[in-house]
This record gives structure tokens, C-alpha cells and sequence, in this order.
């Protein structure tokens, strides 16, 4: 980066200036009137390879006492050297984990691995998601490490909606990263939709979606379509018959309301 003496900046300034009067300096407002001093931003501490000082977590490699599973009646998922791993599941009984909490607006981070023993291809390859709105919206996890299927279903996807912009997919067995902001929906008192979900994410620090306005639900079949719900409800894993493993994850609650109409300095706005 070039960098220029603040003594040839006033020398050019002068030449190129040249009609630029004191007078007209001395109209010009003051720097301060545009600084805006209050509300003082929240300390947030976040050590490195560590979790930020406002975050709720959800698995601290332990135990999965945050969650609870769809069906209580099938085989619970294990815990083993930090991390959890979907039950493999004979015959394949669907048992996804949600969280007993709600959450409207987060910030989410977690880790998976896809299983290391590559067994089939295409969707049916360390196959999970992560889901807001209790099962409503899936962010998709899917081992995309060179195996091809459909953009709007591979690692990264609003399934079935937004392909990702990016595959930063690792080989099976190595651990990936997972960064969202997730901004529930919100639906007027008619139940008409006010504001759609909206998504971000990040896999391994690469952006993959980019403040992306969901159609509604995720649906297999078909076209999503919006039904009021809640701004908070629990957060899922899906169980898709896939090892997949997951760790260290934690969230930190937004108030995309909020965000959207903090204080600014009211002449931002005229
Ligand atoms: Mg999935």
C-alpha cells in the first residue's frame, strides 16, 4: 500500500484545491456533529479458537442435555471423544435432535464430519442439516468432496431453494466449520408474511450464502409456501441415516428487528 506524507497530501491538496477557499473550509461542518458516541457497543470478549463471551452453547463436547430427540423411541446418537455422531439406525427409523430452548435470530456455529468410509454417492452421502424454525428451514450438510448431485441439495445449500456460491467441502473424515446468521421469518397479525427468513453462511470460512431471502419451508417435493409461525422455536440435526459427527457448537441470540433500525444518527436518515 502506498503511503503519502501528510505534508506532499497538503501540497496537492493546495494545487488541486485551488478554488477552495478558507471561507469555504470555515462552512464546512464540524467533524463531530457526525460522530455518534451512544449507545456505547457491547463488549463481546472471543479468545482465540474460543467462544465468545455472550454465546449459549449447545454441545461443549459433554453431553447433549440441550437437546432432545424427535423420537424418543429410537436410538440415541453417540458421544465419543467431543464430539456426537448420528445413530446408525437398523431398521432406519428417522431420529433427529432439537433443542428444548427456542431461538428467534442467531448467530450459529458448529462443526461436522462427514464419515470417513465413503459407502454411496449423491444424496445419500454423509447426509445432514442443520434446520431453524423446528424443522421449518435446512441449512444442508452433505459430503460434497467430489460427489456430484443437485446445486440447491449439495453441502451448503438452502435445500432445495439457494445453491451455494461456493463448495468448500473438506475430504471425508476431516472436520468442517459452519458460521450462520439465521433472521426468522416474521408474519403480520393476518398471518400474512411480513419479512422472510433470511441466511448467511460461512463453511470453512468461505461465503456460501449471502443474505438469502427463503420462498418459505423447505419441502422435498413441491414449492415452499409461508405459514405464520413463532419468531422462536427449538433448532435441529437431521437424522438422515448418515454418520455424520458433529462438535463445539454455540450460538448467540440477534435481534434482527433490531439490527435493522438501530440508532444511527438521525440526518442518516433523511
Ligand atoms: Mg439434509
Amino acid at each position: 500500500m502506498y503511503k503519502i506524507a501528510p505534508a506532499l497530501i497538503a501540497t496537492l491538496s493546495l494545487a488541486l484545491g485551488a478554488s477552495c477557499t478558507a471561507q469555504d473550509q470555515e462552512e464546512l461542518p464540524e467533524p463531530q456533529l457526525t460522530e455518534q458516541w451512544e449507545p456505547k457497543v457491547p463488549v463481546v470478549t472471543s479468545p482465540v479458537n474460543g467462544i465468545p463471551s455472550d454465546a449459549i452453547v449447545l454441545f461443549d463436547g459433554s453431553d447433549l442435555e440441550a437437546w432432545e430427540y424427535s423420537n424418543p423411541e429410537g436410538e440415541p446418537w453417540t458421544i465419543a471423544d467431543g464430539s456426537f455422531t448420528v445413530s446408525k439406525q437398523k431398521p432406519k427409523t428417522s431420529n433427529g435432535i432439537r433443542t428444548k430452548d427456542s431461538f428467534g435470530d442467531v448467530q450459529l456455529h458448529l462443526e461436522f464430519r462427514s464419515p470417513a468410509g465413503v459407502e454411496s454417492d449423491g444424496q445419500g452421502r454423509g447426509n445432514s442439516g442443520l434446520f431453524f424454525g423446528d424443522g421449518r428451514y435446512e441449512t444442508q450438510i452433505l459430503d460434497s468432496y467430489q460427489n456430484e448431485t443437485y446445486a440447491n441439495g449439495q453441502l451448503g445449500s438452502i435445500y432445495k431453494q439457494y445453491p451455494p456460491l461456493a463448495n468448500p467441502a473438506r475430504k471425508p473424515g476431516e472436520w468442517s466449520t459452519y458460521d450462520i446468521v439465521y433472521i426468522a421469518p416474521r408474519f403480520n397479525d393476518d398471518g400474512s408474511l411480513k419479512s422472510p427468513a433470511r441466511i448467511t453462511t460461512f463453511i470453512n470460512g468461505v461465503l456460501t450464502q449471502l443474505d438469502a431471502e427463503l420462498f418459505g419451508p423447505t419441502t422435498f417435493r413441491g414449492l415452499p409456501e409461508y405459514s405464520a409461525h413463532p419468531v422462536k422455536l427449538p433448532i435441529s440435526l437431521q437424522d438422515h441415516g448418515d454418520l455424520v459427527s458433529f462438535r463445539n457448537i454455540w450460538l448467540r441470540e440477534l435481534d434482527g428487528e433490531e439490527i435493522n433500525d438501530r440508532t444511527v444518527l438521525p440526518e442518516l436518515k433523511k
